[in-house]
């Protein structure tokens, strides 16, 4: 059995139920947002008080948080495996940071139907021809898939997925990185799900660029990156186009700043990124090991489970995948999933999500047109919380779908 690996805060939080009685709150919708680590939000605590505004002030203050500002971009780019520190560029979440790239990339961008929307609809909207190709049924016909557009046609960026959000599956990224290469053409990963569960070096992986979002890497909302080679960023449009982003403006005539600083005009997130930075040294506090070993039998369980409940459907991409972090999707026979997943939460207390995961093409390519349920596990995740989600579900399979629910002031009504 596995307990969690770090305390998240509000891990004992207390929910209501339907029947007016309370219970903890059994977290299974990680993969949308993570609670964050009790060391971030200690270390946030920590800095609160040193907080002012960065490269912008003489004061004290100013020093410190221009410096726990940079410590943490260096501290980020150097967790995923960054050469340099001017190859971090903060950003919100991994939506701007795909958005970003997409500003940037001087070519054509190939990707496969399995992505989440932020790795689909960014790049339809550069100059540049996008091709969604859909992946093949195993990862083997899906490499060779890639490595034939590519030598058919000339591509600047191939953009994939390091993991699904829907299915947890990964493809291998050195492979895909080498084909890339190969093809001419520099390989993006969306890493959003991926970093939570899985270390990674993008300089060992030969990954061009990573996305990732600081809310799924249990730091609060708020701070992202774009990690990767700057030629590109440098030679593109500042992205917030402001303060910080400039070396000199005249009237008619601005010097843009090269480096990160192009593309974070504005006042920085300096809380976002120091809580970023102290999820990365929670993580590496926990090892690849522990956190690879964790997830693997939580997704172990939650899948042997799931398989064993009768009329339990779960998506999977790839018949030859054996690589997936803890993230489940499935539907019940007979049950829309809204209603299933509104009555784990009002009769079990249990989180999950429900609907297309903004990753509308691959749901309908699945057959879960109608939508399903996503059941996601982390690092502050533990045996009993699957546990709870499996008998839950074997006691609503059993008594066929349930009544409806509506929310009320925070309470249930039936
Ligand atoms: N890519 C993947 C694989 C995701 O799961 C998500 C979040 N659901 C995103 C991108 C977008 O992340 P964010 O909302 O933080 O920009």
């Amino acid at each position: 059995d596995r307990a969690p690996l770090a305390p998240l805060i509000g891990a004992a939080t207390q929910v209501p139920l339907a029947d007016g009685s309370h219970t903890r709150y059994v977290n299974l919708d990680i993969a949308a947002s993570a609670p964050a680590l009790e060391s971030v939000a200690g270390r946030v605590a920590e800095v609160l008080p040193w907080y002012s505004s960065v490269h912008r002030g003489a004061g004290y203050l100013s020093r410190v948080s221009t410096s726990l500002y940079e410590d943490s971009r260096q501290r980020i780019g150097a967790f995923f495996g960054a050469t340099r520190a001017d190859e971090t560029i903060i950003v919100r979440n991994t939506t701007d940071a795909t958005n970003l790239l997409a500003a940037s990339v001087p070519g054509n961008v190939l990707v496969l139907d399995v992505e989440h929307h932020a790795n689909l609809l960014p790049w339809r909207r550069t100059n540049h021809t996008v091709r969604t190709i859909p992946a093949p049924t195993t990862i083997a016909e899906t490499l060779e898939t890639l490595r034939t557009e590519l030598a058919r046609s000339p591509y600047a960026l191939l953009a994939i997925t390091g993991a699904s959000n829907v299915t947890g599956e990964a493809l291998p990224l050195a492979q895909v990185a080498d084909i890339a290469h190969e093809g001419g053409a520099r390989l993006f990963v969306d890493a959003a799900q991926l970093a939570p569960h899985r270390r990674f070096s993008i300089s060992e992986l030969g990954i061009d660029y990573i996305a990732i979002s600081g809310h799924k890497l249990y730091a609060p909302y708020g701070a992202g990156a774009l990690i990767g080679k700057s030629d590109w960023l440098d030679a593109a449009p500042a992205f917030l186009a402001g303060g910080g982003a400039v070396g000199h403006v005249g009237i008619d005539d601005v010097v843009w700043q090269t480096g990160p600083a192009r593309h974070e005009g504005g006042s920085p997130n300096v809380i976002g990124a120091v809580a970023l930075a102290a999820a990365c040294d929670a993580l590496d506090g926990i090892g690849a090991a522990a956190l690879d070993q964790h997830d693997r039998e939580l997704r172990g369980r939650l899948l042997r489970g799931l398989a064993q409940i009768p009329g339990v459907r779960t998506a999977r991409i790839w018949a030859d995948s054996d690589e997936a972090i803890g993230v489940a999707t499935f539907t019940v026979d007979g049950v829309e999933p809204g209603l299933l997943a509104m009555q784990l939460s009002a009769e079990f207390g249990i989180g999950v999500r429900d609907g297309k995961f903004c990753a509308h093409p691959l749901l309908r390519r699945l057959g879960f047109s109608g939508g399903a349920v996503r059941a996601s596990i982390g690092v502050g995740s533990s045996s009993a919380d699957v546990d709870t989600l499996l008998t839950a579900l074997r006691q609503l399979v059993a008594n066929g779908p349930g009544f409806e629910y509506e929310t009320l002031d925070g309470g249930w009504v039936l």
